[in-house]
């Protein structure tokens, strides 16, 4: 058995390594490295697959998060809602563009931010919505989009996790996560379902007008060459990466569909342990892509299973360990930690497990092997 990895990129690079090495050469032979051909090439290729207006490159999920937020236009003290279990991103930017930001608690079937939480919070003051499709399965949209209209709020949606994912509405329309808010945020981070090898980011939107303020705003604010007529940052994909990008982009279909089955083994495996919660799919017309495949562990110790695991020599993660409302930055002393049940919760009994396109049965088998004899 190969040695367990918990994302195998230099394996998917070698079935690749052909296409990816041409692209790479053309580049650099033409050494046109930023704004080339390929970036608009992969930014068509990218609309055409999500079915969206509007891709536009940025360097990285992060900016793409803060780019988004600022094409909005809010006003200082402004409240952006978004979920107490997730990465910094959002919170981070929020917070940097001077915005308020209210945290949410979680739903602990889906992971992903409780739309009922999300009207409690709703305030005057408030005026967007961030939902993170965490770990590759859609948020709750249906309702997020109701509550939007409702309240007249924007909705973001944090995609960087979910690439690839459907959302169907009860009326049966299917739709590509990333496309159904105002404007989305994604990133290219190697690990990502769609990465590069490097950083990248992206904004989706089918807003024409929003497109048009968020391409100046990547590019120092910038229409006509040394004309700035906003404040902008500089936000770009590389020439390199798009290639990375464009190559993958044919494949995502296959590698997600290839996510899809190892989590469906691991799920088989485990899910009648009683000490472990397998996670759930195809909820609230939701689908999952498995960025992570994250289990509960529930009436044990979380952190002694994470050393058993590691001296076993199976790499898996704790995403994430600590709610974002009690860290040190983002603490607001006004705030219960009370209206939290579930992120308190979580946080103690999450675990992630290797997921990538390349895991084989046989690892899958060793890794669940591994995981019983914990508990025995
Ligand atoms: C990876 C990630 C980001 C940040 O992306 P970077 O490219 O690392 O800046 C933001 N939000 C979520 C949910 C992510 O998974």
């Amino acid at each position: 058995m190969e040695p367990i990895q918990m994302v195998d990129l230099k394996r998917q690079y070698d079935l690749i390594k052909d296409e990816i090495n041409q692209g790479m050469q053309q580049v650099l032979s033409s050494s046109s490295f930023i704004n080339g051909p390929v970036v608009k090439q992969f930014q068509n290729d990218l609309e055409s697959y999500l079915g969206v207006k509007h891709v536009i490159p940025c360097a990285n999920g992060t900016d793409s998060l803060q780019i988004a937020l600022m094409s909005l236009k809010l006003k200082p003290g402004d409240e952006v809602i978004t979920s107490d279990f997730a990465f910094v991103s959002v919170v981070e930017v929020i917070s940097l563009l001077n915005l308020k930001p209210v945290l949410v608690d979680v739903n602990s079937d889906t992971f992903n931010i409780d739309p009922l939480a999300i009207e409690k919070a709703i305030t005057p003051r408030t005026k967007a919505i961030i939902p993170v499709h965490l770990f590759g399965q859609t948020a709750d949209m249906e309702q997020i989009l109701v509550l939007a209209k409702k309240y007249n709020l924007f909705v973001i949606e944090d995609n960087a996790q979910a690439i690839g994912a459907d959302y169907t509405f009860s009326d049966g329309t299917i739709t590509k996560t990333g496309t159904l808010g105002h404007v989305s945020a994604t990133s290219f981070f190697p690990s990502k379902n769609l990465g590069a090898y490097g950083d990248g980011g992206a904004i989706f939107t089918n807003d024409d007008n929003l497109a048009k303020l968020i391409r100046g705003i990547v590019n120092h604010g910038m229409y006509n060459r040394y004309c700035h007529d906003i404040i902008g940052v500089n936000s770009r994909l590389d020439s390199l990466q798009a290639v990375v990008l464009k190559t993958k982009l044919k494949y995502l279909d296959m590698y997600n569909g290839k996510r899809k089955k190892s989590a469906l083994s691991y799920t088989k495996i485990l899910k009648n342990h009683p000490n472990i919660i397998t996670p759930s799919m195809g909820l609230n017309h939701n689908s999952h892509i498995f960025h992570q495949y994250t289990i509960r562990i529930i009436n044990s110790d979380r952190d002694a299973l994470v050393n058993h695991l590691n001296s076993n020599k199976i790499p898996c993660g704790v995403y994430y360990p600590i709610p974002l409302h009690i860290q040190k930055a983002y603490k607001n002393p006004e705030v219960d930690s009370s209206l939290f049940p579930v992120t308190n919760q979580i946080v103690k009994e999450v675990i992630s497990l290797p997921m990538h396109s390349e895991l084989s049965s046989d690892q899958i088998e060793y890794i669940c092997n591994s995981i019983f004899s914990f508990f025995d």
